[in-house]
């Protein structure tokens, strides 16, 4: 299926449903799936946490124009803040019309840490564990036999001994870290069950005792990192040339790059895309946040997720590589009925293209906040998009909703209290 479909926005989402039905051949069924009111039963809710007393729903859209490699892709996008879906959408035209993102990602390899303190020989413990790496590492498969049958498992070991220096206001202590390919799962829990279970046996070796056992959510073995060229004459917007806009790009990008209150919010809008993808199938995106807001400072200080420049011949070039623990199977992926459509609508084979996906409608988020930024400012576009959800908070009902947000677009004053007096008048 292509994912140019032009005048999707304009649809009334039946419109735009029966489309996605034909082009995707969908069954009745799985299309009434995205219509029901609650698509997660109460029941499967109770069963996936505590407490439950009710679902929480988010807005699901799609993002339109994603070509990867070569290969389309209409991206689930689930998420509550106006205007990033069409953000996305946009950019992701222009840069196909560009010849696409092209994307790459490290193998799926995730980290088991297990700490050790109070060893009376620290150099000797670790010498003992590396002596000892086969025996440990075979003990952390049988742990989980199921994944080294899926042709993954733990691939090495390593041990660190942290807070050497005499003035380290810290405990002296020994971190193993194992190294496991986790296949199409993020692979917390197989972790987790992993490091529990060798545990025992690092503290036989180290003669020292061992207390937390758990992943790294900073996951910088499991990259994925995606790019795209663009010439300035496809980034043309308004009164401003292609260039202006490439040249504004890159010098919003050296903010963010050298000051991190700007780079806060520049990555913030990168997580805008990235983060509705994660959630929308069914993923961690408290985990893929972490490391994502880690890896930007790996060089000590917190700094772009994205890098902007310009090539030789005048186009603009972006980059973003981030950690990215995703799964395609595991947590809610399976359990949450949306997420599990989310994941069939996104065509994906492995997780690894799942992160690939990610990575890439993250670049497209940032260079769309970007190129408004750098342009018009991002509130035009933005609170046009939004004064529907100000009509809805002034208490706007379904039929004034429309009549609403369009006066206060026409009046450029987009604010909850000038939506009120619009309710008022209407109610009377
Ligand atoms: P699960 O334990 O839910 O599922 C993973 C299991 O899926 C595997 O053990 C495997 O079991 C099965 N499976 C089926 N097909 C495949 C395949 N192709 N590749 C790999 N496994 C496959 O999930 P995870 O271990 O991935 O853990 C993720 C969950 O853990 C998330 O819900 C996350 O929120 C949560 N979590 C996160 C933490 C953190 O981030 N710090 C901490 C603790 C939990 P089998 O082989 O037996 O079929």
């Amino acid at each position: 299926m292509t994912s140019r479909i032009p005048g999707f926005y304009k649809m009334t989402v039946e419109e735009r449903r029966r489309t996605l039905k034909e082009a995707r051949d969908l069954s009745n069924e799985q299309i009434a799936e995205l219509a029901k009111n609650a698509p997660l039963s109460i029941e499967t809710a109770d069963n996936m946490i505590e407490n439950v007393i009710g679902t929480f729903q988010l807005p699901l859209g799609l993002g339109l124009n994603f070509f990867i490699n070569e290969k389309d892709y209409v991206v689930p996008m689930a998420i509550e803040e106006a205007s990033v879906v069409a953000s996305a959408s946009h950019i992701a035209k222009i840069v196909r019309d560009a010849g696409g993102f092209t994307t790459e990602a490290t193998e799926r390899v995730m980290i088991g840490q297990i700490q050790v303190v109070g060893c009376t020989d620290f150099q000797g413990a670790k010498k003992k564990v590396l002596e000892n790496k086969q025996i440990i590492i075979d003990a952390a498969n049988d742990a989980y036999p199921s994944i080294k049958a899926r042709g993954g498992g733990v691939e090495d070991l390593e041990v660190r001994i942290l807070n050497e220096e005499s003035d380290s206001p810290y405990e002296k202590m020994l971190i193993a870290h194992l190294f496991v390919d986790t296949r199409d799962a993020m692979g917390a829990n197989i972790i987790n069950t992993m490091a529990e279970a060798v545990a025992p046996l690092i503290e036989e070796l180290t003669e020292g005792k061992v207390y937390l056992r758990i992943l790294s959510n900073y996951a910088d073995r499991s990259l994925a990192k995606a790019r795209c060229v663009i010439p300035p004459e496809l980034l043309q917007t308004g009164e401003f040339s292609g260039e202006e806009v490439r040249d504004g790009v890159i010098y919003a990008y050296q903010f963010a790059a050298s000051d991190p209150y700007r780079a806060v919010t520049h990555n913030k809008g990168i997580m805008n895309g990235i983060d509705p993808v994660v959630i929308a199938t069914g993923n961690d995106w408290r985990a893929v946040e972490a490391g994502a807001h880690a890896y930007a400072a790996r060089n000590g200080k917190y700094t772009s997720m994205t890098i902007w420049s310009k090539d030789d011949d005048g186009n603009l070039v972006g980059e973003l590589e981030l950690p990215m623990s995703v799964g395609t199977v595991g947590g809610a992926t399976k359990v949450h009925r949306l997420a599990k459509r989310a994941l069939s609508l996104l065509e994906v084979e492995s997780s690894k293209e799942l992160a690939q996906v990610i990575v890439a409608v993250g670049l497209a988020q940032n260079l769309g906040a970007l190129k408004a930024l750098a342009t018009d400012g991002i509130q035009k576009g933005h609170m046009a998009l939004h004064s529907r959800s100000v009509a809805i908070a002034a208490g706007a009902t379904e039929e004034m909703v429309d009549i609403i947000a369009k006066k206060l677009v026409e009046e450029k004053d987009i604010r909850v209290g000038k939506a009120k007096e619009w309710v008022e008048r209407y109610t009377k």
